[in-house]
């Protein structure tokens, strides 16, 4: 396994389980990367081809132990915005699509939410489960390890192969691991540890930052501007306004930028942008700033299993903005393909599609 985001811990936790000999290389830490940086929302990813996989990830996580707390219910994401003639056909549309969200108008969304501006548009969704951002990858690395799986930090590798086949890794002091398989889960990273040469690209960084705050009265629902369910088909780089609360502590975000921001920088314009929709941001001093990138795919949408050309070499990325909601279902799929079981991958998230 090469990463120890979501995607990797949870692969390295199945395969274990299934009796393989794991062994986990992570370049810097467990939850380094966004898996332990992100807005720790579990959401629906309102996309038809990830319904199933969303589906199985919310029971892995029902199941998981090992520290991670699932809540017992959503607490309902709130879609804001300014226009309600722009926020209605986006409500219709998940409504027709997606029944399970009950994506429902509201007359009067400050009574619903007072934590948001008066003359606010908005529309209910019954999803979303908060959840500290890094707990569920620190779950599954825990289980790993009690599955036999060994996880090596700060440690950086590249696959290597053979006359098409994959042989195991290679560490930065040149020594070469043999290993049967290869499971490349390193994020927006795992392109070029693929080809290094750089003529397989299908997955990028897109930078967001996070600013962490207290504030006096959080809201009780999780709340996104109008656009984000866009994101994993149709990708944006403006900014776009998003608060979850989980215990007091509230993530406000985020941006969607090609090159590592500086949080610092970037802050005062999501705090200001974010006080439109919720006014006692306005003066609310962070607790901290987190930057992080999503993995994203050039179609939107997550590259599972093994890849055409190099036998034994598999990929687990591309899981854009919804990663930690999707990850468990996703490693299933690809420790199945793995295994040899049969292929349950959909062909449209294949790996070998590009
Ligand atoms: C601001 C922001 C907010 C988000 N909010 C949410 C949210 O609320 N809900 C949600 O579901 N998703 C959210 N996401 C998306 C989610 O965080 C990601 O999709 C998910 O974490 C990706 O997991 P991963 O395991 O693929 O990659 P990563 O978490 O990036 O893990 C990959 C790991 O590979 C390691 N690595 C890289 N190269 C090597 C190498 N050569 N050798 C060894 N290790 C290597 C990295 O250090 C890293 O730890 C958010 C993302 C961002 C940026």
């Amino acid at each position: 396994m090469v990463g120890g985001g979501i995607i990797g811990c949870a692969l390295a936790a199945f395969l274990a389980e299934d009796g393989v000999r794991v062994r986990l290389y992570e370049r810097d830490e467990i939850a380094a990367g966004a898996s332990g940086r992100n807005s720790g929302l579990l959401q629906h990813p309102m996309d038809e081809l990830l319904t199933g996989i969303y589906a199985a990830s919310e029971q892995h996580y029902r199941e998981l132990g090992h520290g991670f707390e699932m809540p017992e219910e959503t607490v309902g994401v709130l879609v804001v915005g300014e226009d309600p003639a722009a926020l209605e056909p986006t409500r219709a549309d998940l409504a027709a699509r997606f029944p399970e969200l009950r994506a429902e108008a509201l007359a009067a969304p400050h009574e619903a939410e007072p934590a948001l501006a008066e003359d606010l548009a908005s529309f209910m969704l019954h999803a979303g489960y908060p959840v500290p951002p890094a707990a569920a990858t620190q779950a599954f690395a825990t289980r790993a390890r009690a599955a036999g799986a060994e996880i090596v930090e700060g440690t950086a590798v590249t696959p290597v192969a053979d006359n098409g086949r994959v042989t195991g890794i290679r560490t930065p002091t040149g020594e070469e691991e043999p290993a049967g398989a290869v499971v490349v889960a390193a994020g927006p990273w795992s392109s070029a540890l693929v080809d290094p040469t750089g003529a397989w690209r299908p997955v990028a960084p897109l930078w967001g930052v996070n600013v962490e705050l207290r504030l006096s009265n959080p809201p009780r629902h999780s709340l996104e501007e109008g656009g984000i369910e866009n994101l994993m088909t149709e990708g944006t780089l403006g900014p776009l306004f998003s608060l979850v609360t989980r215990g007091g502590v509230s993530a406000l975000g985020s941006t969607f930028l090609p090159e590592p921001p500086e949080p610092a920088e970037v802050a005062p314009a999501l705090v200001e942008r974010g006080s439109r929709f919720v006014p006692q941001l306005a003066g609310t001093q962070a607790v901290s700033l987190r930057a992080c990138a999503r993995p994203i795919s050039a179609d939107g949408r997550p590259l599972l299993g093994p890849l055409p050309g190099t036998e034994g070499l598999f990929v687990a990325t591309g899981h854009g903005p919804w990663g930690v909601s999707l990850g468990p279902g996703s490693a299933r799929l690809v420790a199945d393909a793995v295994l040899g079981r049969d292929p349950a991958i959909p062909p449209a998230l294949a790996a070998s599609r590009f």
